[in-house]
């Protein structure tokens, strides 16, 4: 995509957002890149550097869950102090103006809520990991709790209700989708009439289905991220663009 076309889809982007009576935002890791979290895809980016642990495999073996500590809290020590960036911010205003409902997002990293959407309106379908959960009975851990004794006694975290293992409050590869949050994805994206898919590869499924389902329910599709995707050929707009410098045009902050 040229300078001019760039230009043009961005103007073609401002003025849907002007005539949209109810948007729906979709990220994925690129909304978090400009704050200094690498997404999966990109060169560089997580899966580079090392295959992600299967939920099984966490499961049924204590050194997988001994593996994914480590690299949790490696993860943090790196990324812990990441704060929300201009393309956050830009969503959050969309939220407050009333132009998008909710936000749906891939991302655990908890930067949408930091960036003052309330929680009610962040749907996470890959969950978080900011916090841990007890595999059994679901009781929330903080990761205060669980590092100290992990990284100074080898201590894995075990749940002190059910005796059930704890991990970090995210989906793994192989773990079923959470219910709840994939419901109100659907009835969202079949309510709004401008579906918003910004920083995402868009090639991990379930959560890859919904700018498609947004599509079949009558309602018009933007792509913004700086490569292609696998639903480009769908969309009405796509914008091959970086996040932060476009959102900053198109949701004017003061
Ligand atoms: P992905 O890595 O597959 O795709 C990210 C896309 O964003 C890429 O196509 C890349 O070109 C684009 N991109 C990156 N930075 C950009 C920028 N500044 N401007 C424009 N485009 C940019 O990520 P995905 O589609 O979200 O799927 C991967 C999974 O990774 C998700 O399930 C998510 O849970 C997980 N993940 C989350 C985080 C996070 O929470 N920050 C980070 C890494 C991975």
């Amino acid at each position: 995509m040229d300078e001019l076309a760039r230009r043009q889809a961005i103007e073609e982007f401002a003025d849907m957002l002007r005539d949209c009576d109810r948007a729906v935002v979709f990220t994925g890791a690129g909304i978090s890149t400009e704050s200094g979290i690498p997404d999966f895809r990109s060169p560089g980016g997580i899966w580079t550097k090392m295959a992600p642990i299967m939920y099984q495999d966490f499961v049924a073996s204590e050194e997988m869950r001994r593996e994914a500590w480590r690299r949790k809290f490696a993860m943090d020590e790196a990324f812990g102090a990441a704060q929300p960036n201009v393309g956050h911010a830009a969503i959050a205003a969309m939220v407050r103006r009333g132009i998008a409902s909710v936000v749906i997002t891939q991302n655990i990293d908890g930067l949408h809520q930091a960036s003052g959407v309330p929680d009610d309106k962040v749907i996470e379908l890959h969950g978080n990991t900011t916090y841990a959960k007890c595999l059994e009975c679901e009781h929330r851990f903080e990761l205060e709790d669980i590092r100290g004794p992990f990284l100074e006694e080898g201590k894995l975290p075990k749940c002190g209700y059910c005796g059930g293992m704890v991990k970090t409050a995210t989906i793994s590869f192989g773990q079923a989708m959470p219910e709840e949050p994939m419901r109100r994805a659907q009835e969202e994206t079949e309510a709004c009439d401008l579906f918003i898919a910004i920083g995402s590869s868009l090639v991990v499924y379930p959560a890859a289905g919904f700018p498609l389902l947004a599509k079949e329910c009558g309602a018009k599709l933007v792509i913004l991220n700086r490569e292609e995707t696998p639903l480009d050929g769908d969309a009405d707009l796509v914008i091959r663009a970086e996040i932060g410098p476009t959102m900053k045009r198109v949701v004017p902050m003061n």
